[in-house]
């Protein structure tokens, strides 16, 4: 049975130490986010997903979910209680707006759950994790009225949400969506069309399902300009509140999946179901656009979340799997051969994984601040900077976070050795369910274009300049402080490099926009370098205050930041020398000659 033990230290460290959330207790939910609320949270949750959540992942593998002839989904054995427990312990809304149901602490609470429930069964994560995105987008979008009808009871998890982008013949360019959207005389909409791969669309968990739906309504203008946002729910709701009749959307199958066998990915099909309008007609992406890129963080987040539990599960392995000697001579002369862990490939392994899952964990819970500090901070300086450096690094979070998540999984796996491939060790569940976070919610090369096409010019580079001069700062303060010179000087380097790959890319992207293209994959992944050396930058101050304490917790730190600073920043350098490689050689090759 795979291991899955939530990095709690690790959670606290971030949030008390590097992120000092106390520091923040006059935004509006963080004064009641103290140090111990924050503690208790954590690790009454913590118990919960490694007893009750963690044990149902492989479950969840075997089983899959049933689709029955009725077109009604039950979920593998056991997620239905479990989701129930998740919801009486509030798990589902503790950063909700409090207005409608939710608790109203920090963002990052929930982020951390969210990992929590992601390590320990992505699939099941997913259920509660569309739910919330669906409930910003309504949150974010719709009117007072739909707010009071459907947010406190998606915010208590009796109803839940679904994201319904997809159609067959559309995924990546949405402008080609077909689904229509009639008027009624009442002022609903008459939804009609297929949509494919709707994660969590039916299931047993919840009453009713609230889904997000994207159409056309008859006589829209062509493309993306044409498209509406809908609210369909599974079973209307009466005035009184209670559940009415059946709408007209139904399950016309379930895929089969190379993984996430424990989610409910749907084929929808609408019949003329009764939708309603979600804030202005042809404005639809606009609004998608808010559930979609805290969804993005979320995925950036499920990828280092799978890294670690197959990070902890190579790392027991490691410790117990004797085979060979030490070639420095043996560690362990009384065994027969030594732990695997002594081999400095195996560490390889280990320790790229587990520098890259710190700096991830880092980076998205400093991303989830900045969403708080987007919609709570009081000055409009503050709020305008943490919404660009939002949109900035969600394409970087999600892209990067989830390319690195899959590899650090692939490396657990190639740590077990034979026993990585073989389904009992668990390690094989990992690699393959993490494989969707690089697909969903925009491939990782979308994202890649995002950033390059979008992110760094909006606003005259508004984001960029300033995130640019905050690393600078850093840089300027921490060159002269004992023991974070060579984290500054890192940092420095590799923020150069990511200058120089910028000017690149202004000075040869307009002229031909297929370097654009060539380049973004590489243009991201430096990116996401640099956002991790700052992090490591940051979690290195903090663990060097707490030197003298004796505690192993921050020496591990320590050691894991000069690994970060040897053997992983160096990446910058081929990343920056293909960047200036441009689009010839990608693009010589004539199709017909592949
Ligand atoms: C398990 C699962 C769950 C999902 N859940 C949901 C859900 O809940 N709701 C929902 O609406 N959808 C969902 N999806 C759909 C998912 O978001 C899409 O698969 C994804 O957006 C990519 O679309 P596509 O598969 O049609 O690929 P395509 O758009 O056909 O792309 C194929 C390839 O071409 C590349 N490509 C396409 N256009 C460009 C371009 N302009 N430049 C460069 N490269 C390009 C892509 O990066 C990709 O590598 C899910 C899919 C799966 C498999």
């Amino acid at each position: 049975m795979p291991v899955y033990q939530v990095p709690v230290r690790d959670m606290q460290f971030l949030m008390h130490d590097v992120l000092k959330l106390q520091n923040h207790s006059s935004l509006p939910g963080f004064g009641d986010a103290t140090p111990d609320v924050i503690d208790a949270i954590l690790n009454e949750a913590a118990r919960f997903h490694e007893e009750v959540i963690a044990p149902l992942n492989r479950v969840g593998d075997l089983e899959g979910c049933t689709r029955h002839e009725d077109g009604s989904v039950t979920t593998p054995t056991g997620f239905k209680e479990a989701y129930q427990q998740f919801c009486e312990n509030g798990l589902g809304a503790l950063a909700h707006d409090p207005d409608y149901g939710g608790q109203g602490l920090p963002a990052i609470l929930a982020l951390a759950i969210g990992e929590m429930t992601s390590s320990a069964n992505q699939s099941f994560g997913m259920y509660p994790g569309l739910s919330a995105g669906a409930w910003r987008a309504i949150h974010a979008a719709a009117s007072e009225e739909q707010k009071q009808i459907y947010l406190p009871k998606m915010s208590d998890g009796s109803w839940t949400g679904t994201m319904n982008l997809t159609e067959p013949q559309c995924g990546t360019d949405l402008g080609l969506i077909r689904s229509k959207a009639v008027p009624q005389a009442d002022g609903s909409y008459k939804i009609s069309g297929q949509k494919i791969w709707i994660s969590s669309g039916e299931h047993d968990l919840a009453e009713n399902i609230i889904h997000l739906v994207l159409a056309r309504i008859e006589g829209a203008p062509e493309g993306i300009k044409g498209i509406s946002l809908f609210i369909v729910p599974k079973f209307l709701v009466n005035e009184d509140g209670s559940l009415g009749a059946r709408n007209g959307v139904s399950c016309g199958g379930l895929e089969e999946k190379m993984g996430i066998h424990g989610n409910a990915t749907c084929v929808l099909n609408y019949d003329e179901a009764t939708g309603f309008l979600v804030g202005e007609e042809n404005k639809g992406m606009r609004a998608m656009f808010i559930m979609m890129n805290e969804a993005r963080l979320g995925v950036g987040m499920q990828g280092y979340a799978a890294a670690e539990a197959a990070y902890q599960n190579a790392l027991a392995f490691a410790k117990d799997r004797l085979q060979s000697r030490a070639i420095s001579g043996a560690k362990f002369p009384d065994l027969p051969a030594d732990p695997i862990i002594v081999h400095p490939d195996v560490r390889r392994m280990l320790m790229d994984s587990k520098a890259f899952i710190e700096g991830a964990r880092a980076l998205t819970y400093w991303a989830s601040l900045q969403e708080d500090l987007s919609h709570k901070a009081p000055d409009e300086e503050t709020r305008q900077k943490a919404d660009d450096y939002m949109g900035l690094l969600t394409p970087v979070i999600k892209a990067y976070q989830t390319d690195k998540g899959s590899k650090a999984c692939n490396d657990a796996m190639q740590v077990l050795g034979g026993s990585g491939f073989c389904e009992e060790w668990g390690l094989s569940q990992y690699v393959r369910d993490v494989r969707i976070s690089m697909i969903y919610e925009g491939t990782n090369g979308i994202q890649a274009l995002d950033l390059v096409g979008r992110k760094l010019m909006r606003n005259g580079g508004r984001a960029v300049q300033s995130w640019f001069a905050e690393l600078d700062q850093w840089i300027k303060d921490h060159e002269g402080v004992d023991g974070l010179g060579d984290y500054a000087k890192g940092l420095a380097g590799v923020k150069a490099k990511l200058m120089e790959a910028t000017q690149w890319l202004g000075a040869n992207a307009m002229a031909n926009p297929d370097n654009a293209g060539a380049v973004s994959h590489d243009y991201l992944h430096l990116f996401g370098l640099t956002a991790h050396a700052w992090m490591w930058g940051m979690m290195a101050k903090e663990a060097l205050a707490h030197k003298g304490d004796g505690d192993p917790f921050y020496d591990a730190k320590l050691k894991t930041g000069r690994y970060f600073l040897d053997r992983i920043l160096p990446e910058a350098d081929s990343h920056l020398a293909k960047v200036k490689a441009g689009s010839e050689a990608m693009m010589a090759l004539e199709a017909d000659a592949f």
